[in-house]
C-alpha cells in the first residue's frame, strides 16, 4: 500500500486501488490492519497484513476515486520530502516539481503560511 502524509499532520492516507483509506484498527494479535474510506459518508472498507503487502477490499467504495486529490497529494508528499532532504529553499523546489497548472497558492494555501 503507498502511504502519504494526509491533510492532519498525524494522518497518513493508505492508497488502495487509487482508493484513499484511513487507518481504523487492527487486530488484537496484531496480524491484520483495517481501514476505512477516507471520505466520512463513504462505508467502504478493506483490510491488510501488517506489512500491508496483502489487501483485501471489504465493503466496496460506491463512489469513483478522487484521482484529482490524489494527484495533488503525491505532488505535496513528493515536495515535503525534497524539502526534508534537500538544502534548497521550499518555494524553489515547487517551482522544479510542481507543473504549472497546479497554482501554489492552492496546492500549500494552508501549509504555505505555516512553513513559509
Ligand atoms: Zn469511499
Amino acid at each position: 500500500m503507498e502511504i502519504l502524509q494526509g491533510e492532519k499532520s498525524n494522518q497518513k492516507v493508505h492508497v488502495f486501488e487509487n482508493y484513499m483509506f484511513l487507518k481504523s484498527g487492527g487486530s488484537a494479535d496484531g496480524h491484520v490492519v483495517y481501514y476505512r474510506c477516507k471520505e466520512s459518508t463513504c462505508s467502504a472498507t478493506a483490510k491488510s497484513t501488517a506489512n500491508g503487502l496483502r489487501v483485501i477490499l471489504g465493503t466496496l467504495p460506491r463512489h469513483d476515486p478522487d484521482l484529482e486529490l490524489l494527484d495533488k497529494m503525491r505532488l505535496k508528499d513528493e515536495l515535503r520530502r525534497l524539502a526534508r532532504t534537500t538544502p534548497q529553499n521550499f518555494r524553489k523546489i515547487y517551482d522544479e516539481v510542481c507543473p504549472r497548472q497546479v497554482p501554489f497558492r492552492i496546492l500549500f494555501s494552508r501549509f504555505y503560511r505555516r512553513v513559509i
